[in-house]
């Protein structure tokens, strides 16, 4: 039998009686979950999961990045595998197609790739290069900037197979670790920064 799950502290209302009253930086503020230590001793993973569970905060999440970019855009890329669930979601709500870039080995068709520098070892990621017209411009969007590394690679990934990326857009940016700098110029919009 499953041991019975530990009591959690009671959680605030992330949008409270008027959903109009609140910025969308207070709405991911207080509708994430941090877990320390998760998935290894020292990390304290920003758990988007209750935002996704509250269908106001996920609307107000995805309602901000569509008002930013309505017109703008002809494809939504999301990276695996918490931008799947925004990137579709916002993909849908404005009306554009939605390209996923996937870890190494999942993609079934033709693929282009671009492996990167972890901090123990290295990664590669991909996309089926002949779902991205040559020009068409795309948002990039993930749940979490952190070292920016993996943000870095899908958007040169994107670039080389002809997309003109327009931003990289991100729930969470843990400014302490730097990804902003390593994206250079490349505009990079957090709707939290902590
Ligand atoms: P990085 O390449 O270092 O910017 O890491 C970004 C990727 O790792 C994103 O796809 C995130 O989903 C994930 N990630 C990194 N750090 C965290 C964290 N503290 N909490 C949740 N996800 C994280």
């Amino acid at each position: 039998m499953a041991a019975p799950l530990a009591p959690e502290a009671p959680r605030p209302d992330p949008v409270g009686p008027d959903p109009t009253a609140l910025d969308v930086a207070a709405v991911v503020s207080r509708s994430l979950r941090d877990i320390p230590d998760f998935p290894v001793p020292g990390v304290l993973f920003k758990d988007i999961t209750p935002l996704l569970a509250d269908p106001r905060a996920f609307g107000i999440v995805v309602a901000d990045l569509a008002g930013r970019h309505a017109g703008a855009i002809d494809l939504v890329a999301g990276i695996e595998a918490r931008g799947f669930v925004l990137g579709a979601a916002l993909a849908h709500a404005m009306g554009v197609g939605f390209i996923p870039v996937r870890k190494a080995g999942k993609l079934p068709g033709r693929t282009a790739s671009i492996s990167y520098d972890l901090e123990y070892g290295s990664a590669t990621i991909e996309v089926h290069a002949e779902d991205i017209a040559d020009g068409a411009r795309v948002l990039l969007v993930d749940d979490v900037l952190a070292t920016g590394g993996t943000a870095l690679a899908a958007w040169d990934l994107l670039t080389s197979v002809g997309a003109d990326v327009v931003a990289f857009e991100t729930i969470i940016e843990l400014s302490a670790l730097g990804g902003r700098a390593r994206l250079g110029d490349r505009r990079t919009v957090a709707l939290l920064t902590v």
